[in-house]
């Protein structure tokens, strides 16, 4: 779908469905937030009915706020994702399988929907208005409980042929190493994501963290915390030093869940990318502008532009 850029004074809808959240902001055109909500993702084919009910309940209240009309929606889901057909294909974290997801919300809501994938559009936004403006050559991976990527070559979003580029979360960096829900063994998402880096730490430490970052900000007076760590960006790098041999890019930006542990995580990270280096010049590895909101704020772009992936004006 392709439609015309709208004026700044006209609303959208942003919606993210998350493998545990959907968020959904109603936005004009200066970003600003005029009407928010999130509720837990309903599992299966009842996440449609989650996401119909939240985006209307917000629509209604911009309304009656007197803040306008909301003219059009920008959906971002996970997994495979069909935008053509606007099918959310496959998601392992949600349970959904071929459920078309833009033209019932089109119906519920009246107007035009625009379905796409969470990484990707997150990525390009902080392309076009975040960490990674003004470079033409940037890689977005985003550290949550998954890994996933964005790419933007030669001033470009790559979707690819067959349209799912950026699964980076199973590049294979531990060949024969641990499961990835995937069905392969040694996925960077296996070993890096935050996930996995809190599963490893409770096996090792025989006890239980709430996440990722937890062992992240343990690290300090934990040997079992720094090991796993460590363990986790000397994986991350690895898949980098693919990345960079392979797409040069001039600017990594690094978001999700994982990556609000800042210089906790870049520092490190750029370190141990430097250390791997062997051929070709290092980029930039720099956190995420928009944090874990990136695919929110690409919903909205993406609505507000009528399509998602080439550069216009920001
Ligand atoms: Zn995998």
């Amino acid at each position: 779908m392709s439609l015309d850029v709208l004026p700044a004074d006209v609303l959208v809808l942003a919606v993210d469905v998350g493998g545990t959240t959907t968020k959904a902001e109603v936005v004009d055109g200066r970003s600003e937030v005029l009407a928010s909500g999130v509720v837990p993702t309903a599992r299966e084919e009842a996440a449609l009915e989650s996401v119909r009910t939240l985006g209307r309940g917000l629509i209604d209240e911009a309304v009656r706020a007197g803040h306008g009309r909301v003219a059009r929606a920008g959906v971002v889901v996970p997994g495979i994702v069909d935008r053509c057909r606007r099918v959310g294909v496959y998601s392992a974290n949600i349970g959904w399988r071929e459920l078309g997801l833009g033209s019932p919300l089109e119906a519920a809501w009246g107007m035009p929907v625009l379905l796409d994938h969470d990484v990707t559009i997150a990525g390009w936004a902080e392309w076009q208005v975040g960490a990674g403006r003004g470079c033409d050559d940037v890689f977005f991976v985003a550290l949550g409980t998954g890994v996933a990527a964005s790419i933007v070559a030669g001033g470009r979003l790559l979707r690819g042929g067959l349209a799912q580029a950026g699964e980076f979360g199973h590049v294979v960096v531990r060949p024969g190493g641990p499961q990835c829900a995937c069905g392969g063994r040694g996925c960077l998402e296996a070993v890096c994501s935050a996930a996995s880096v809190a599963r490893a730490y409770a096996t090792l430490a025989g006890r239980d963290v709430a996440g990722g970052v937890d062992v992240l900000a343990a690290m300090g007076d934990d040997p079992v915390a720094a090991q796993v760590w460590t363990q986790a960006l000397a994986a991350l790098a690895d898949g980098l030093i693919n990345v960079i041999n392979l797409l040069s890019p001039a600017r990594i930006v690094v978001g999700g869940g994982l990556a609000e542990a800042g210089d906790a995580l870049l520092a490190p990270l750029s370190a141990a990318v430097a250390q791997r280096i062997t051929l070709v010049p290092a980029p930039d590895i720099v956190g995420a502008e928009f944090g874990a909101r990136a695919a929110l704020v690409g919903a909205a772009l993406l609505a507000r532009r009528g399509e998602g992936g080439q550069e216009g004006d920001s």
